[in-house]
């Protein structure tokens, strides 16, 4: 496959053949669709292909995307931490799935620290800060989903991603763009569509399960940020919508419920920049989004510990929510030059 060097790809395959017997396969901390379908999907075609593969998620996901796995799959470490020591010292080889930086394996980044396995990884987040024996990196892609898709191929395994494997792809690609509505411009992307759908993967499936499967809380929860908790700054084409601990509870909150949430303002004529500010325990958890070219990335990593891509990104803050928002305010006149090149 031309994405990847044909060099490491030979080298890879050889280890792989010659060298590992049992994986692990970890995916970011709050996993979203495409860190759990690339995660599952690969675990897929490995066991498949005669390994003893495991994906170990650092905390729970959500329900939405229960149907993917089965029992007791993917582990979540934070409810089984034993059991993942075991299995991760037992592995031969640990693959990183869909983050650039080690401090979005949540929890497992203490245990993992003097981690002396070999490591893969496979990511599209640009300017990877992980050390790995071997990296599948490249931002060109829709998801990882669709390189965890390239690197199969590449290994030669095409014989074992059956529907399984292709129904949990095909949910990486399509939560990470939407339902194709961003990052869906590239050609290759639609021919990998094409033969995970050829392979058994059911479209109309994922979306229900994705985009129709929410709770009435969720739904009202929603309603209520569109209707109350949204500010916009027409000046700066900025939007920004926050929530507290206590909206949270009042409307039944379950992990996922406010995916996607941060789009909404994007939909705002004239918008380009939205974030979504939302209550922890003891932090304030932040999405950013942007049209065009405002880098989103940037402004989270310089401001809010965070990172991502220019487009999609997110971070956080031990700020209470007020001094946040205080802080997200007053930061917008040094952007307004930048926010204002998009339209
Ligand atoms: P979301 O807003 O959906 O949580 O995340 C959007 C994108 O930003 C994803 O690609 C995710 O991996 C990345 N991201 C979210 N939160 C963080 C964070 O705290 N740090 C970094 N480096 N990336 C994040
Ligand atoms: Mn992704």
């Amino acid at each position: 496959m031309e994405r990847f060097d044909l060099n490491t790809c030979n080298k890879v395959k050889e280890w792989l053949s010659k060298e590992v017997k049992r994986v692990i396969i970890i995916p970011h901390v709050n996993p979203d669709g495409d860190a759990i379908g690339s995660a599952l999907g690969l675990n897929d075609v490995l066991n498949n292909a005669g390994f003893e593969s495991h994906v170990i998620v650092p905390n729970d996901f959500p329900t939405y995307l229960g149907w993917l796995g089965s029992d007791g799959v993917p582990l979540i470490y934070e409810q089984s931490s034993e059991r993942c020591h075991q299995l991760i010292d037992q592995a031969d080889a640990l693959f990183f799935l869909d983050f650039n930086d080690v401090k979005r394996m949540g929890k497992l980044e203490e245990y993992l620290r003097s981690n002396t396995k070999p490591v893969v990884l496979i990511d599209h987040h640009p300017d990877p800060i992980i050390k790995a024996d071997y990296m599948f990196s490249d931002t060109n892609v829709s998801s990882t989903a669709e390189l965890v898709f390239d690197f199969v191929e590449a290994m030669g395994m095409m014989e074992h991603l059956g529907a399984t494997g292709a129904n949990a792809l095909l949910t990486g690609i399509i939560a990470d763009t939407g339902s194709f509505s961003h990052n869906a411009s590239r050609s290759p992307m639609y021919h990998i569509v094409a033969e995970l759908i050829k392979r058994g993967a059911e479209k109309d499936k994922i979306t229900e399960a994705l985009y129709n499967n929410f709770s009435e809380k969720r739904m009202r929860l929603l309603g209520y940020c569109l209707s109350e908790k949204m500010e916009i700054f027409p000046q700066y084409k900025t939007a920004v919508i926050w929530l507290s601990a206590e909206e949270l509870k009042k409307f039944d909150f379950h992990p996922g419920d406010t995916e996607g949430f941060v789009n909404y303002p994007l939909s705002v004529k004239g918008i380009v920049f939205s974030a979504f500010f939302m209550e922890k325990r003891d932090y304030v958890k932040i999405s950013f989004r942007s049209k065009g070219s405002f880098p989103t990335n940037e402004f989270s990593g310089v401001h809010f510990s965070g990172g991502g891509h220019r487009n999609a990104s997110g971070g956080e803050t031990k700020l209470s929510m007020k001094e946040a928002l205080a802080r997200f305010r007053e930061l917008l006149p040094q952007y307004s030059e930048q926010l204002d090149k998009d339209c």
